[in-house]
């Protein structure tokens, strides 16, 4: 589309890398990948209306749409590196491309990621974004792997982004009463929604202790159904273990709570697997990096995730987690 356009794209996420030989301008990227390394790659697309409400600002798209991405690259437990941006536009609308530019190079700069190309067309506003990683061969984390007797973590805190878009949602009855919480903290929720944190450097630490990981996006319950189907085991979660922000434990009942913990979507933390020998190192080294995790549950003979009350008897919820073109 409008060269003009590109070229700003090109100008906010000015971040350059010696391993790019080629960036935005021809018609193709030219990338050097680190000797004895696998390359980690995954896309992720973002569409209006079904991914982000149609008047999300454009800063936080470009954060979002980056942090989604990087977020499966912390899951593999590999360092992000380079990304392409498929960008449609109902118009070519300098002020949206400006401010998504501006988000995204945010967090690109706190990673080091460059911008290496990508694709620009008219049509219905979606975000397409491709991301590369290295991670050491043979070591990344993957879905499988989780064994009978791990216990199960998670990093940071669960439900806060499905509470921040109930917050948004003035068309929504049970955000009644939302609108009377305090500022700040409505705030903090809808921030994690909007600007999620991907857990690049736990995914990258836990690269030597975890038997399986897996990154929150359609809700823990759901992810965790993938660990377990794809590693072959059951998984158990203890419902009164789940993390919540302070925010979280302001705003909602017990029930409630529980529900967005285990089956609210956005979260983009980390859930992961680790033998019981490995589990006190694991959690001092998340320590030192700033990367706390909590002890949710364990793994199981069994085929499939459950969240269990305190007495052992299982807490069935309406809806597990997001479900695609539901
Ligand atoms: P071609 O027609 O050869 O595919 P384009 O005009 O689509 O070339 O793109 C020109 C250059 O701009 C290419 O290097 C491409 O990777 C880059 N580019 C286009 N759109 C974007 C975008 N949204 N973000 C980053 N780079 C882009
Ligand atoms: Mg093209």
């Amino acid at each position: 589309m409008e060269f003009d356009l590109i070229e700003l794209i090109r100008s906010r996420c000015a971040m350059t890398r010696a391993d790019v030989r080629l960036g935005i301008g021809d018609d193709a990227a030219l990338l050097s990948p680190p000797a004895g390394h696998e390359l980690a790659v995954s896309t992720d697309t973002l569409v209006a209306g079904v991914h982000f409400a149609a008047g999300t600002a454009a800063r936080d798209l470009g954060w979002k749409a980056l942090a989604v991405n990087l977020s499966d690259l912390a899951a593999m437990g590999a360092t992000p590196a380079w990304a392409l941006l498929s960008l449609t536009l109902p118009e070519p609308d300098r002020t949206f491309v400006g401010g998504f530019g501006e988000g995204f190079a945010e967090l690109a700069a706190q990673h080091g990621v460059a911008l290496v190309g990508g694709d620009t067309t008219r049509g219905p506003l979606a975000i397409g974004m491709t991301v590369h990683g290295f991670v050491p061969p043979g070591r990344a984390l993957r879905r499988e792997g989780a064994r009978a007797g791990d216990f199960v973590f998670v990093t940071g805190t669960l439900g806060d982004a499905a509470a921040g878009l109930r917050c948004l949602d003035r068309g929504d009855p049970r955000a009644h009463g939302l609108f009377n919480a305090p500022p700040d903290t409505r705030e903090t929720l809808v921030r994690r929604l909007e600007r999620p944190t991907p857990r690049i450097a736990a995914g990258a630490a836990l690269r030597e202790f975890a038997n399986s990981c897996i990154d929150i996006s359609d809700g823990l319950l759901a992810d965790l159904g993938h660990v377990a189907t794809r590693s072959g085991v059951g998984i158990e979660i203890d419902a009164d273990e789940l993390p919540a922000s302070s925010a979280l434990l302001a705003l909602f009942e017990r029930d409630e709570r529980l529900a967005l913990q285990a089956a609210g979507g956005d979260d983009y933390e980390l859930a992961f697997s680790v033998p019981p020998a490995r589990a006190g190192e694991m959690q001092r080294d998340l320590a030192r990096i700033g990367a706390g995790a909590t002890r949710i549950g364990r793994v199981v003979a069994g085929d499939r995730a459950r969240l269990l009350r305190a007495d052992g008897s299982e807490l069935i919820l309406q809806r597990r987690g997001w479900e695609h073109f539901a």
